[in-house]
């Protein structure tokens, strides 16, 4: 089952338990506007490439739509829809005002200078800077993307429209970033750990860790983890594996990765085999790469009693039955990565009033919104008496619903 079919059967599942009326499931379900684009960009040689952009904007009924951009190989239309609709729910699972969107351009941003990744967001934005706006859809970083490419998306939609600093979020500080938004689903997933384990009375510096993953939302979590006292026994890119019994030393690692090394060269760790890291042992496991890597392949070897969804979609459908059965308890995606489109919320409203909060401010208040809806779905999952999966879907889509009841379709 790939993405799309998995989130939309999620979906369905949690308009049953809310006995939705089945109109109004189909409106929530179908996207809002789907958007696929030709971007051709002369490449550094003088030759041309053609890219295809999407971006897909599921919803808007509590707010402009709001997700990433994914420059990524894999990127298809399929997938940037799901994405686009876990974006709906995640936004009114964190209480933010808005809906959903998703963005992506199937390419491969390592093998390409950055001149040509600046053509070929330019490129994009042009296309479809009439679709998108500080009130109508906001992008953000994703896979691939950063800072660096939200100040081009700025610029070129600027020219246009007019400076519009609240056009995208994930920018960089001198261009009206907010601080602590590079780190914030990082430390988002730490706050959604720690609720976790103190609700079964466990906590970070007691337990052990394996986090897949070590771009920006991993290796955040990763520090803070350590930073809380948490022991990472094992972790992984996409180069490979490492792991330590008595744990790896983050900061030593953040050191050697940010003076150009590699997970293989780190001496103070061994490698282990890349497919072994999701079953290796530990008490928590955070997948924060990418989609699918739990599934009916390895869920039953999985050793970890929780798993964290850092990464959007990691646990297949057919991965969360099996890790049900064994006890495996999985915090979803929509809440747990949740994060980093809180602080975008805060850099897009620090954007308009016009003031910039200091660090600890933004850090205080993802913390109270992380605690507020990991309280908001236990709730859910009592009164629906459901899993935390199905508790943040319901969750988020009974918020929709409300928003979409309340704002009514008369022509
Ligand atoms: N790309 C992030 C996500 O998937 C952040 C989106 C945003 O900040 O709009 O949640």
């Amino acid at each position: 089952m790939n993405a799309l079919a998995a989130t939309s059967r999620n979906f369905r599942q949690a308009a049953r338990l809310l006995g939705l009326d089945s109109k109004l499931e189909k409106s929530l379900l179908i996207p809002f506007r789907e958007i696929k684009v030709e971007c051709t960009i002369p490449k550094d040689d003088g030759t041309l490439a053609t890219f295809v952009g999407f971006r897909v904007q599921h919803d808007n009924a509590r707010g402009p739509m709001k997700g990433g951009i994914r420059y990524h190989p894999e990127v298809d239309p399929d997938e940037v829809n799901a994405l686009a609709q876990l974006m709906t729910w995640k936004t009114a699972v964190a209480s933010v005002p808005y809906g959903g969107a998703k963005g992506g351009i199937g390419c491969s941003p390592g093998e390409m200078s950055r001149s040509e990744l600046e053509r070929l967001t330019r490129v994009f934005t042009q296309k479809i800077h009439d679709l998108i706006g500080t009130h109508a859809d906001v992008p953000a970083p994703d896979m691939g993307t950063n800072a660096q490419t939200m100040a081009w998306m700025l610029d070129e939609y600027s020219k246009f429209h007019g400076h519009s600093p609240a056009v995208v979020t994930g920018k960089p500080i001198d261009l009206g970033g907010s601080l602590g938004r590079d780190a914030a689903t990082g430390r988002g997933v730490m706050y959604a750990t720690e609720a976790l384990l103190t609700e079964h009375g466990k906590s970070i510096s007691g337990s052990t860790f394996v986090i897949q993953g070590f771009g920006n939302v991993g290796s955040w979590a990763a520090q803070l983890i350590h930073e809380k006292g948490g022991k990472i026994v094992a972790l992984g890119d996409v180069t490979g594996a490492i792991s330590n019994k008595s744990g790896i030393d983050i900061p030593a690692l953040m050191k050697h990765m940010n003076n150009g090394g590699s997970l293989k060269d780190f001496h103070s760790a061994e490698i282990i085999d890349a497919a072994e890291l999701l079953v290796h042992e530990c008490d928590v496991l955070i997948p924060c790469a990418l989609g699918g890597v739990l599934n009916r392949g390895n869920a039953a070897d999985v050793k970890a009693r929780f798993i964290i969804e850092g990464a959007n979609h990691p646990t297949d459908t057919e991965a969360d039955e099996i890790l049900a059965k064994k006890g495996v308890i999985v915090l979803p995606d929509i809440y747990a990565n949740s994060g980093g489109v809180i602080v975008s919320y805060f850099e897009w409203v620090q954007n308009i009033q016009g003031f910039m909060w200091d660090e600890e401010k933004v850090n205080m208040e993802l913390q109270k919104y992380m605690k507020n809806s990991f309280q908001h779905i236990k709730d859910m999952c009592k009164s629906q008496n459901c899993n935390l999966r199905m508790g943040a879907f319901t969750l988020g889509v009974n918020r929709v619903a409300r928003a979409t009841l309340l704002r009514g379709w008369e022509a």
